[in-house]
């Protein structure tokens, strides 16, 4: 039997571009959004069920048009994985509001527009599901993480509500907590200071960070489980973090 859809928001680099792979591997056609589709072009993918598109999260019409473009192609989407995001370590006493924007505008609205796009379709179907990645600052305070910490806390807070609200539609709405990684999330840091702040709290680790690959297995683990599970909440982190 033909595997559904898979919509991964994110996909040109880190965690995403690992479950681009990992799901490709698996058969599954894919829509793979980013701004960058020339990385994703990159990706050692098998390209025969995969639809590619520029969208920017925060865009919903363009967010739609790439979902409803696919769903023409593949059928309805099975999966959301709403991955994109992105961290700006500052100050509060001094970081620049656009940033603070910024972060809520991705982590945050571009979720919501995620889950608004897909969501009905799923309640009618009464099968789908939506996975989340928060972070380990959606649950705990970090220095510097100010506006990154209200947005993760933020989407663990309406992916736990809409969760109560889809549940009884047999639709599942998911979160990840990943602690540390190596991606390119820090690199859009501008504030040097912070960032070589967090530069050195991951030397305390010894220099031991969560595989991106781990975060793309858990996401696989949690969507094949049978449909009348939903594993809520899966957080992790290298052994050494604190
Ligand atoms: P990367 O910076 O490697 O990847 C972020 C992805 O988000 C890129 O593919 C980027 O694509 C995309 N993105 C950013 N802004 C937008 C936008 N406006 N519209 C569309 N896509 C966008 O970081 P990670 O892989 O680490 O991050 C993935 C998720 O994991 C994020 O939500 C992050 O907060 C979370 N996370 C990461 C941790 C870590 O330590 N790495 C720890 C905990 C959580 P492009 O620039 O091409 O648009």
């Amino acid at each position: 039997m033909s595997k559904p859809l898979v919509v991964i928001t994110g996909a040109s680099s880190g965690f995403g571009a690992q479950m681009a792979e990992i799901f490709n591997q698996q058969g599954y056609p894919l829509l793979l959004l980013a701004r960058r589709t020339e990385c994703i072009l990159s990706l050692p993918l098998n390209f025969q069920n995969v639809m590619i598109e520029k969208v920017d999260v925060t865009d919903k019409l363009a967010f739609q048009q790439a979902i409803e473009k696919a769903v023409a192609k593949f059928g309805p989407v099975d999966l959301l994985v709403n991955n994109a995001g992105v961290m700006l370590l500052g100050n509060v006493t001094s970081q620049d509001a656009t940033q603070w924007q910024q972060m809520l505008d991705v982590n945050i609205m571009g979720v919501l527009n995620g889950i608004q796009i897909v969501l009905n379709k799923m309640i009618d179907q009464r099968h789908g599901t939506i996975i989340n990645i928060s972070s380990l600052a959606g649950k705990k305070t970090f220095r510097n993480h100010v506006a990154y910490v209200a947005s993760k806390f933020g989407v663990h807070g309406l992916t736990e509500t809409i969760r109560e609200e889809v549940s009884d539609k047999n639709v599942r709405i998911c979160l990840v907590a990943p602690g540390a990684a190596e991606t390119e999330l820090l690199s859009h840091t501008t504030d040097r200071q912070s960032q070589k702040d967090y530069t050195a709290w991951k030397e305390t680790m010894g220099g031991i960070t969560l595989d991106p690959k781990v975060v793309a297995q858990t996401v696989q683990f949690i969507y094949e489980m049978p449909q009348e599970v939903t594993i809520r909440e899966i957080d992790l982190a290298a052994t050494a973090q604190d």
